[in-house]
């Protein structure tokens, strides 16, 4: 008799280069099954702006999977009720999966492994979303590296060569046909349609995400290294929520980028690529880390839970305008760009002293990306509480990032309207500008735009002075 397999799909929503459905088709029938569960995410359910592009992404994977002959089944429910269910429908001997790294998705996939095991049933994990699997990268002591250009190393002097699965053939004969609840049950869309900027702006998908690659590949890639750092061009790949969902391998990014590059001219991008790499690791070594830093003295540091600032600096309205635009972008597009998530987030916990965590929360719900490991990693770098994180004493100038990040003022005009006819001269400190001059750009501060919300100097050294109560606890 035939065997029977359930792929069951998370965080790896492709068809191509995805060992874990390359095993099952190898074996026999295969039933590919996406399961709605976020209570099963902990502190960490998808935010809004995920929840749309998850809604995008499963369409195109229906799509994708049509394609090989296999109806993707969608089910809600918790993930091992629903794959004891599904294993007595199709009658299924083998369930598989990519491994994922956030510590309730382990504990949970623990659970089912031991359980499927008991019942005699295959249930096997691969390695679907990482070049490195977190426990094979360790310092000479066995610990787990902290310092970022040691554990490169370490991972470079391993594998580097990642083979591509074959593509996938069509399954033959007839699929297996069981129940499917339709996506739209899931209920991942908005109720009010805040979407619109997100659906301006990407098209979710393994499709897109090979569209996406070559534009950059032939486009920004060449130049990566000088423009990465600047949000007003178009110098960074954007390949993040493809990457978070799995649209796209890791594998076949890398090799598309070796290929076209090279793996010297291609470094400085791969080496981006181990940044990744280096969060999932951290994550997995260290599970307590979205909630709680890295370095134990932070628990004390002295934040000032201040909802006025919070909501000041969400909305775009603080007053300084490239912080304002970062998070202006980030509201209409579920994304921003990397230099500006590091100044904002500065913004928020060194200027306006506004605990990390309420920094990553907000991020976690409005990105397209929100991916746990990146994030906390992202949000204990700024806050200077994580491994080889931005000592916190070195504080962002959100005035000065401006003029060298966005030098014309071009990023800020595209993202606050309302300053677009400032000169270059005062575009990222408005209220240093003359009353004629803003007069005749149509800016009232404190109407049309705000005042800024502090001033940076003198939060600056407050911000140090905090630092100081902590430092003594290292
Ligand atoms: C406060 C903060 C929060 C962040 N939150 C997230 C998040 O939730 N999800 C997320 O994917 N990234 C996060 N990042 C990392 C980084 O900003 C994004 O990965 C990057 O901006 C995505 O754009 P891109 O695909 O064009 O990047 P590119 O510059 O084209 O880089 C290619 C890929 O490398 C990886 N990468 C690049 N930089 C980093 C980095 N610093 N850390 C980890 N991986 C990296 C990403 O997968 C990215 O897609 C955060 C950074 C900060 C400072």
């Amino acid at each position: 008799m035939e065997k029977i397999s359930i792929v069951w799909l998370r965080q790896d929503l492709r068809t191509e280069d995805h060992p874990a459905l390359d095993a099952a088709l190898k074996r026999g029938k295969v039933v590919p099954l996406y399961i709605w569960s976020p209570a099963e995410e902990g502190n960490w359910p998808l935010g809004g702006a995920s929840k749309w592009w998850l809604h995008h992404s499963l369409k195109s994977l229906e799509n994708e999977l049509r394609l090989l002959g296999l109806p993707l089944i969608i089910r809600q429910g918790k993930s091992l009720d629903v794959l004891k269910k599904v294993i007595q429908e199709t009658h299924a001997d083998a369930v598989f999966w990519s491994r994922r790294y956030e510590p309730e998705s382990i504990k949970r996939d623990i659970e089912v492994k031991s359980h499927l095991t008991e019942h005699k049933i295959l249930a096997k994990s691969f390695k679907g979303n990482l070049l490195y699997e977190p426990w094979t990268i360790q310092n000479k002591q066995g610990k787990p590296f902290q310092v970022f250009t040691y554990f490169w190393k370490a991972c470079l002097n391993q594998e580097q060569d990642f083979p591509l699965l074959a593509a996938p053939v069509p399954a033959k004969g007839k699929p297996i046909e069981i129940e499917s609840q339709s996506l739209e049950s899931l209920e991942l869309l908005p109720k009010t349609s805040w979407d619109e900027g997100l659906a301006h702006t990407w098209k979710p998908g393994s499709c897109y995400a090979k569209e996406f690659i070559t534009y950059f590949l032939e486009g920004g890639a060449a130049d990566y290294e000088n423009r990465r750092d600047r949000p007003d061009l178009p110098g960074v790949s954007r390949l993040s929520p493809y990457l978070h969902f799995g649209e796209v391998s890791i594998r076949t990014l890398w090799n598309n980028v070796v290929e076209r590059l090279g793996a010297e001219q291609g470094e400085c991008y791969l080496r981006q690529l181990g940044w990744r790499e280096f969060a999932h690791h951290l994550l997995y070594h260290f599970p307590q880390t979205p909630l709680e830093p890295l370095r134990s003295e932070f628990g004390h540091f002295p934040w000032e839970d201040e909802e006025r600032f919070l909501k000041a600096w969400q909305k775009g309205l603080t007053g300084f305008p490239f912080i304002d635009a970062g998070m202006r972008q980030l509201w209409m597009t579920g994304w921003m760009h990397n230099r500006v998530r590091m100044v904002t987030g500065s913004f928020l916990v060194k200027d306006l002293l506004q605990p990390w965590q309420k920094g990553a929360k907000w991020f976690w719900d409005t990105l397209v990306d929100a991916d746990l490991a990146n994030n906390t990693l992202g949000w204990q770098w700024v806050a200077g509480c994580g491994a080889d994180a931005a000592p916190y004493f070195r504080i962002f100038n959100p005035i000065t990032q401006g003029e060298k990040f966005d030098p014309e003022g071009s990023y800020v005009r595209k993202w606050i309207p309302e300053l677009a006819q400032l000169p270059n001269k005062w575009i990222h400190h408005p209220w240093d500008a003359p009353a004629d001059v803003l007069l005749k750009a149509g800016v009232t501060l404190g109407d049309t735009y705000p005042y800024p919300l502090v001033n940076h100097d003198e939060a600056r050294v407050k911000a140090l002075e905090a630092f100081e109560e902590i430092k003594a606890l290292k």
